[in-house]
């Protein structure tokens, strides 16, 4: 699968902060990746739900080689249009009025931190500077974002945190409520807890929380880097729990395959910053932007929404099915085209064994199987998935017998 000569050239020269499959990839199209020996892999990770329009897509690879040649960057010393026209896409389909671009989920939600700082001691006073996540949730590996990640394993030897971020509980509101005081300014949460293992809250708890933060002034950011641009079936995921954030932040799918991070918010709150408040040298250069209009464009214009939301269903329903047949499973949820699976194993081996079967799929929070094809996956493709998980996962439940 791989050149050994690859792996020790990357072990001498890269940092190790990466576990990785024995696979390096050199080409993709669709749902498809290939590797250097030209084998195919059925990619249900699509680079971690980012690549939404599927690799090599026609009109992307076109946007991103016209915008190349035009101007690939220029930082936002001047005006730029590609910038604008994204921009306003994203204002005119969210409940946010104005946008700050920069590259990555991690400095969205840096971004959102300082916004959300900033918005509450102009108007509170200095004291309110505190902001509540969610234990098991992920917001980033920046001091400031991994200190808003509620997860000891990854704020590890990382010591001093940055102040001023409290946790509670995921689907709980009186756990959020028990550490609202003077001192909070927001409560910042993803929709869906997904490297947390595909967490999802019930409806009554979005109703209750939004209701909280009104009630107490507090803001609520919401984290749609995972969730945002389809990913869920429709735009961004808090429409479906019928909620209006005052801050919201998107990355990973924006910009199909480009870096590019976004940070949204309301008029009001967006006021806090003003020149000179905060910055991002690449933040929204033409080139990431040109890529992230044509996947917002497939998404509302194109029907890959309604696609999303059909698919996912159909998914959904598959995995569903596999666990009336294999007691290995013990849930399966999710929205859209993010889907996970819990085992009562660890998810390593069957990511393994579907790797060696040529599908990539991956596991987060030791045991559960998460799925983000690219939104354009067909159902075909996901029948094979469906099939080749079938077949490892009664192989590991047979493994299993024989072990207890
Ligand atoms: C991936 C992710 C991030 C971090 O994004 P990076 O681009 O890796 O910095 C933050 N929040 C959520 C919910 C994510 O899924």
């Amino acid at each position: 699968m791989l050149t050994e000569e690859l792996q020790q050239r990357t072990a001498r020269t890269i940092m190790r902060t990466y576990a990785r499959f024995p696979v390096s990839l050199v080409r993709g199209k669709g749902c498809t990746v290939y590797d250097a020996e030209d084998r195919d892999y059925l990619d249900f990770t699509a680079g971690i739900a980012v690549n939404a329009l599927g690799h090599g897509h026609p009109d992307l690879v076109t946007a991103i080689e016209r915008q190349a040649r035009r101007l690939a960057h220029v930082s936002n010393l001047f005006y730029s249009e590609p910038q604008v026209r994204l921009a306003e896409q994203l204002v005119a389909h969210s409940c946010a009025d104005k946008v700050f671009f920069c590259n990555s989920g991690a400095e969205a939600n840096e971004a959102a931190i300082k916004l959300a700082r900033k918005y509450a001691v102009q108007r509170h006073g200095p004291d309110r500077h505190e902001i509540i996540t969610m234990h098991n949730g992920f917001h980033g590996r920046t001091l400031a974002t991994l200190t808003a990640t509620g997860q000891p394993k990854i704020q590890h030897g990382f010591a001093p945190l940055p102040a001023g971020f409290v946790y509670a509980n995921f689907n709980d509101v009186a756990s959020i409520e028990r550490r609202i005081t003077p001192r909070t300014a927001a409560v910042m949460i993803e929709p869906i807890q997904g490297e947390g293992g595909v967490v999802t809250a019930d409806r009554a708890f979005w109703d209750a929380l939004q209701h909280l933060c009104r009630a107490r002034g507090v803001l609520l950011i919401v984290d749609e880097i995972q969730t945002g641009m389809g990913r869920a079936g429709t735009l961004f995921a808090y429409e479906q729990y019928g909620i209006r954030p005052d801050i919201i932040t998107l990355a990973k799918g924006l910009g199909g395959g480009l870096p590019i991070g976004a940070c949204l918010a309301t008029d009001d709150v967006a006021r806090a910053f003003e020149p000179g408040s905060h910055a991002s040298t690449f933040g929204g250069n033409p080139l990431a932007c040109a890529a992230a209009l044509v996947v917002i464009t497939a998404l509302l214009d194109g029907g890959l929404l309604e696609h999303c939301r059909t698919v996912g269903d159909y998914l959904h329903k598959g995995l569903q099915a596999l666990r009336q047949h294999c007691a290995l499973i013990t849930d399966v949820r999710g929205l859209g085209l993010l889907q996970g699976m819990e085992l009562a194993i660890a998810g390593q081996p069957v990511v393994l064994d579907c790797l060696a079967r040529r599908v990539l799929i991956n596991c987060t929070a030791e045991k559960v199987l998460r799925f983000t094809p690219p939104l354009i996956v067909t159902t075909g493709e996901i029948d094979r998935l469906l099939d080749v998980l079938s077949g490892v996962l009664k192989k590991q439940q047979a493994a299993h017998r024989q072990h207890v």
